[in-house]
């Protein structure tokens, strides 16, 4: 049985299943996309396979992201969907454009934006956001999970021609992508600082899910 707890953002609820506490997103599909169970028309959320699902988990109140059932999101690094899965239950009235370069991955995704009609699939490059411009319209929300050496870079340009003002950014950084004789501390410090046109409005680590992670909120001013 779940027992629903609390409501962290429209569509996200903290909930009790069986004695456990985890986070589910109300489901806008009846089929599981990675797994996960639907318990009472609510998707398990595993914080081990996606790091939002991490960074909302380990968040306190107020959270500092913004999202609404109408929001609009770009979403870089798709992969085969899982979290997009999720963010396009949030924004069940809203649209998630989707980007990944990896064919393979490309086909999983396209599957389920067959039952998700939020969902936008976008074969593409994250580093070449001029690639997608005809496309992508101004979103509310830029969510980046690239593993990429220059994923602040990539950050930067796809805020200042994608973002909204006054629009969020979450950056999920993987510092061993960047630089292995760096500290992960050093090059957390020295990503944040080559974010252009943003202000840092947390940074938090994603321990115990994913070790080496770190989540950057910002907002565009
Ligand atoms: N965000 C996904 C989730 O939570 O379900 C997992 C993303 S996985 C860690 C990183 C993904 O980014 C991979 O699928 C990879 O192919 C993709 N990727 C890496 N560099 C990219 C780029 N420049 N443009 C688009 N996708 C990229």
């Amino acid at each position: 049985m779940v027992q629903e707890m609390r409501t962290i953002l429209p569509g996200v609820r903290f909930v009790d299943v069986v004695g456990h506490k985890r986070i589910a997103t109300v489901a806008t599909a009846s089929k599981s996309v990675y797994g996960e169970r639907i318990i009472d028309g609510l998707r398990i959320w595993d914080p081990y396979r996606s790091k939002l699902a991490a960074l909302l988990l380990k968040s306190r109140s107020p959270l500092p992201i913004c999202l609404s059932i109408d929001s609009i999101v770009l979403y870089l690094g798709a992969s085969t969907g899982t979290t997009v899965s999720h963010v396009g239950d949030i924004v069940r009235d809203g649209l998630v454009y989707a980007v990944e370069f990896s064919p393979r991955s490309m086909r999983q995704l396209l599957q389920l934006a067959e039952s998700r009609r939020n969902i936008i699939p976008i074969l593409g490059d994250a580093a070449r956001p001029e690639s997608y411009s005809r496309l992508v319209e101004p979103v509310d929300l830029v969510y980046q999970d690239v593993a990429q050496r220059n994923q602040a870079e990539i950050a930067t340009l796809n805020s200042a021609r994608y973002l909204k003002t006054g629009g969020t950014l979450v950056l999920m950084i993987k510092t061993r992508s960047i630089d292995s004789t760096a500290t992960p501390g050093e090059i957390r410090g020295s990503e944040i600082e080559m974010l252009k046109g943003l202000e840092v409005l947390s940074v938090m680590d994603l321990l115990p899910y994913h070790h080496d992670h770190w989540a950057v909120v910002a907002k565009k001013v």
